[in-house]
C-alpha cells in the first residue's frame, strides 16, 4: 500500500500447512498480501459481545465468535449418552453432546471464547459444539496447558497462545474458510506482524503512522480499532487520489476549442423551434455547460438526470454549440438500438442544414465507408454511434465535443483515448450523461475531477408511473396484468413486455408465442432481442405504432423513447438489478399519458428478492433507488470491480459512507502532487498497475 509491500513468502514465515491453506483458501502467497487483504471483518470485545450479536440479530446459521463467562453448567442424560449445556453470561448456551472433556475443562467462572454456528432452540440462542478457547480461568489453568482442540494445537506450534491472547480486549474476527478458522488466521497474522520490522512512513500525515495502523487494525489496543481503520481507509483513498491528481497534472496542458454559444447559430434556431419550454433544470444545466464550453480547456462534466428528464435535448444544444463554432460533435450510445433511436429523435430536432451521420458496427461495408468519409471530410456535423466511434480507426475532420450517453462507467482511460480523435494539440469537451445517479464518492473515484450537474424534475405534464408487483403465486393478478395490457392497446396505446432471456421457459420466443395464442390473441405482437439483425427496423416499426406489444429482452433498457407506450410488464423481475429495473420502467410514461409498470416475479413473498422488487415498485426516484441499490450491493459491485483472486486497493473504504475521508485524502493528494510529484509517482507505482486497469475498465 502506497509504496509499501512485504514480499516475504508466507511459507518462509509460517508453518507450511498454514501457508498452504492461506494460499488455497484466499490466494495469498506473500505476507504483504495477507496483511493488506485480510482485514478483520469484525471484532469481539471481550465480555461485551454476545448482546451485541443478539442486538444485531445475527441470523440463525451464521458462524459467530463470542466470548463470555460461564455462569451455569447442566448435564442431561439422553439415549446414547448425555448433553452438556454450558450457559454463558446467562444469555446463551453452548451445547455439547457427550462432552466428556468439555465437562472436565469448563466450570462456572471461567472465561471462554466460543466459535460456532448460531441456532435458536426454544427461542434461546445456542452454539452447538463450538470450538472454544479458555481466556481466563479463576482456578489458574492457562489457556495453553489444558486440553485443546486441533485448532489450538496447530496454533501453539508457531505462536505463544498465552501471548497471543494476553491483554487483548479486542479480538479480530477474520473471514474464515472451512480449513482455516478465524483463530488460525489471527495467529498467523500475529506471527507475521511480530516478525515484521517497523515500516518507515514516507508520509508524515498523522500521529498514527502507517506502521501503527497496520498493526492495530489487526491487534487493536484497548481504545479499539477505529483510528487504525480510518487511517488505512485514508491511505486507500489517498492512493486513488494521487493517481487522479497525477493524471490531472498530465492533462493540465491539454487544450480544447472554445465553443461559446452563438446568439444566432444553429443552436439558437433549434431552441427557438422547440414546441415546449426548457425546464428550469435544463436551463440551469445548459448554463453550466455553456460556461465550460466557452473556455479553451476541455470540459469534463457528468450530467445526472432522472429517466425522462430531458437530457438528450441538453446534449443536442451543446453539440450544436460545437457545430456553430465550425467543429464536429459525437454522441456515443451504449447500444446499437439506442444509437439509432437517438439518431432518429435528434434528426427530428435538428435544423435542416445540419448533417447527422450514424456509425454502427452492423452497417454494410459501403454505407460504413461513406459514413467514415463524411466524418473525416467534415461533411458530418454530428456523429451518432456506439463506442465503435472511439474504438475503431475513425478519423474526424475536427472533433470539438463528445457526449457519452448512459454510461457512467465511462472511465478516465476511455476519456483519454478521445484525445486521439481531436485535432493535434486539442482534446474534445466531454459530457457524460446518466440516469443512474452515482454517489459523489464514486463519481470522484471513477472520474476524478469530473464536475457534476443534475436534472431532478421531469418536463411538465409528465405523469408519474404507477408501479405494481405481480407475483406468479397469484394467478388472478397475472391474468389481470394481461387484461391491463389489452385495455391500454384498446385505448390506442402500446406495451412492452421484457423477458430475462431469449430462449427457453419464460424467454422472449416462447412467451411471445404463448401470448399470441392465449391472453393477447388478436394483438399485433413482435419480438426483439440482441441477436437479431433487424433490431433497428423492428424498433422503428414499434415507434411508428405498427405494433401493439413488443416482447423483448433488455435491449430496450436505456433511452428508447416511444411516447405512446404506456404499459410495461417485466417478467421475472428478480433477475434484474435495481437500476436496470428503474431504467426499464423509464421506457413508459414518456408521453402525457398515465402509465403503468408491472413487475412480475417468481420470487416467494417475504423473500429478499421479493422485498427488493416491492421497494422498487414503491419508489419512483432514481436518487432514492441508488441508495437502495447500494444496500443490496457492495461497493465493489457498484464500481464493477469485484473480482476474485486479485489484490484490490479498496479493501476498507466504503464509498457510500466515507465521503469525508475521501475528500480529505483527495485534497491532500492534489497538494502532494503539486509539492512533490516524484514522491507521488513513487507511492502509486503499485496502484497504477492494479487499479488503473479496473478504473478504466469499470
Ligand atoms: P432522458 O433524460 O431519459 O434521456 P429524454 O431526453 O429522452 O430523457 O427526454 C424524454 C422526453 O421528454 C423526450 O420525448 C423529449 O422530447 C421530452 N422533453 C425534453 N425536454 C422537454 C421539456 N422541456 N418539455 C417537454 N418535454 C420535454
Ligand atoms: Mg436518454
Amino acid at each position: 500500500m502506497l509504496g509499501w509491500k512485504d514480499d516475504r513468502p508466507l511459507s518462509e514465515v509460517l508453518p507450511g500447512k498454514v501457508a498452504k491453506a492461506l494460499t488455497k483458501s484466499f490466494g495469498y502467497s506473500t505476507c504483504g498480501q495477507l496483511l493488506l487483504n485480510h482485514f478483520p471483518r469484525d471484532y469481539i470485545r471481550q465480555g461485551k459481545n454476545f448482546r451485541a450479536f443478539a442486538e444485531r440479530q445475527a441470523p440463525e446459521g451464521s458462524f459467530i465468535t463470542v466470548s463470555g463467562t460461564v455462569t451455569h453448567i447442566a448435564k442431561r442424560p439422553i439415549r446414547n449418552g448425555f448433553v452438556l449445556n454450558v450457559t454463558v453470561d446467562d444469555a446463551y448456551t453452548a451445547v455439547f453432546f457427550n462432552g466428556v472433556w468439555q465437562e472436565r475443562v469448563l466450570y462456572p467462572g471461567i472465561r471462554v471464547l466460543f466459535s460456532g454456528k448460531l441456532k435458536f432452540f426454544h427461542n434461546t440462542a445456542q452454539l452447538q459444539h463450538p470450538e472454544f478457547l479458555i481466556l481466563d480461568a479463576p482456578r489458574g489453568e492457562s489457556a495453553v496447558s489444558k486440553r485443546w482442540g486441533g485448532t489450538l494445537k496447530a496454533i501453539a506450534q508457531f505462536v505463544d497462545v498465552e501471548e497471543l491472547l494476553r491483554d487483548r480486549e479486542w479480538l479480530p474476527v477474520y473471514p474464515a474458510s472451512s480449513t482455516l478458522k478465524t483463530w488460525t488466521i489471527m495467529a498467523a497474522i500475529h506471527h507475521v506482524l511480530k516478525t515484521l520490522p517497523p515500516i518507515e512512513d514516507p508520509l508524515d500525515i498523522s500521529d498514527l503512522t502507517f506502521d501503527m495502523a497496520l498493526r492495530q487494525i489487526h491487534e487493536p489496543r484497548p481504545e479499539g480499532p477505529q483510528r487504525a481503520i480510518d487511517r488505512l481507509k485514508y491511505n486507500e483513498a489517498l492512493g486513488i487520489g494521487l493517481v487522479m491528481a497525477l493524471r490531472r497534472r498530465d492533462t493540465r496542458h491539454w487544450r480544447a476549442f472554445a465553443l461559446p454559444p452563438a446568439p444566432d447559430g444553429y443552436r439558437a434556431e433549434m431552441l427557438a423551434k422547440l414546441p415546449f419550454e426548457l425546464t428550469g433544470g435544463q436551463q440551469r444545466v445548459l448554463k453550466d455547460i455553456d460556461r465550460d464550453l466557452s473556455k479553451a480547456e476541455p470540459m469534463s462534466r457528468l450530467l445526472q438526470g432522472e429517466v425522462g428528464s430531458g437530457k438528450t435535448l441538453v446534449a443536442v444544444a451543446a453539440m450544436l454549440s460545437a457545430v456553430d463554432a465550425g467543429h464536429q460533435a459525437a454522441l456515443l450510445a451504449p447500444t446499437e438500438v439506442l444509437a439509432h433511436q437517438h439518431a432518429r429523435s435528434i434528426s427530428a430536432m435538428l435544423p435542416d442544414d445540419i448533417r447527422l451521420t450514424v456509425l454502427s458496427g452492423s452497417m454494410k461495408v459501403a454505407e460504413k465507408r461513406q459514413a467514415l468519409l463524411d466524418i473525416v471530410s467534415g461533411q458530418a456535423d454530428i456523429v451518432v454511434g456506439t463506442h465503435a466511434i472511439i474504438q475503431e480507426t475513425v478519423e474526424f475532420f475536427s472533433l470539438g465535443m463528445v457526449v457519452v450517453d448512459e454510461q457512467h462507467r465511462f472511465g478516465v482511460e476511455q476519456r483519454d483515448s478521445l484525445r486521439m480523435k481531436a485535432p493535434e494539440g486539442t482534446f474534445p469537451h466531454v459530457l457524460v450523461m446518466t440516469a443512474t445517479p452515482i454517489p459523489r464518492t464514486i463519481a470522484m473515484t471513477v472520474f476524478g475531477d469530473l464536475e457534476v450537474s443534475s436534472l431532478h424534475e421531469l418536463p411538465g405534464g409528465r405523469k408519474p408511473i404507477q408501479s405494481s408487483v405481480v407475483p406468479e403465486a397469484k394467478p388472478t393478478w397475472v391474468t389481470r396484468a394481461f387484461e391491463r395490457i389489452r385495455e391500454e392497446v384498446a385505448a390506442g396505446h402500446q406495451a412492452y413486455i421484457v423477458c430475462p432471456r431469449i430462449e427457453g421457459e419464460g424467454g422472449v420466443l416462447e412467451l411471445a408465442e404463448e401470448l399470441q395464442d392465449g391472453p393477447l390473441a388478436g394483438l399485433r405482437i413482435m419480438v426483439l432481442h440482441g441477436r437479431m439483425d433487424d433490431k433497428d427496423e423492428r424498433m422503428a416499426a414499434f415507434a411508428r405504432g405498427d405494433i401493439d406489444v413488443l416482447v423483448s429482452t433488455t435491449v430496450i433498457e436505456v433511452g428508447v423513447d416511444v411516447a405512446n407506450a404506456t404499459v410495461m410488464l417485466i417478467r421475472e423481475s428478480e433477475n434484474f438489478g435495481v437500476s436496470q429495473l428503474h431504467q426499464l420502467r423509464g421506457r413508459v410514461g414518456r408521453g402525457g399519458n398515465a402509465s403503468l409498470c408491472l413487475f412480475h416475479t417468481l420470487a416467494a413473498p417475504n423473500s429478499e428478492s421479493f422485498e427488493r422488487i416491492a421497494k422498487i415498485a414503491a419508489t419512483s426516484s432514481g436518487f432514492e433507488l441508488t441508495e437502495l441499490d447500494m444496500e443490496y450491493r457492495r461497493e465493489g459491485d457498484v464500481l464493477g470491480t469485484r473480482q476474485s483472486g486479485r489484490q484490490r486497493t479498496l479493501q476498507l473504504l466504503d464509498l457510500s459512507e466515507d465521503l469525508l475521508i475521501i475528500e480529505r485524502a483527495y485534497e491532500d493528494a492534489y497538494q502532494l502532487v503539486d509539492d512533490n510529484p516524484e514522491l507521488a509517482f513513487h507511492l502509486t507505482v503499485g496502484i497504477r498497475e492494479e487499479e488503473q486497469e479496473y478504473l478504466d475498465k469499470s
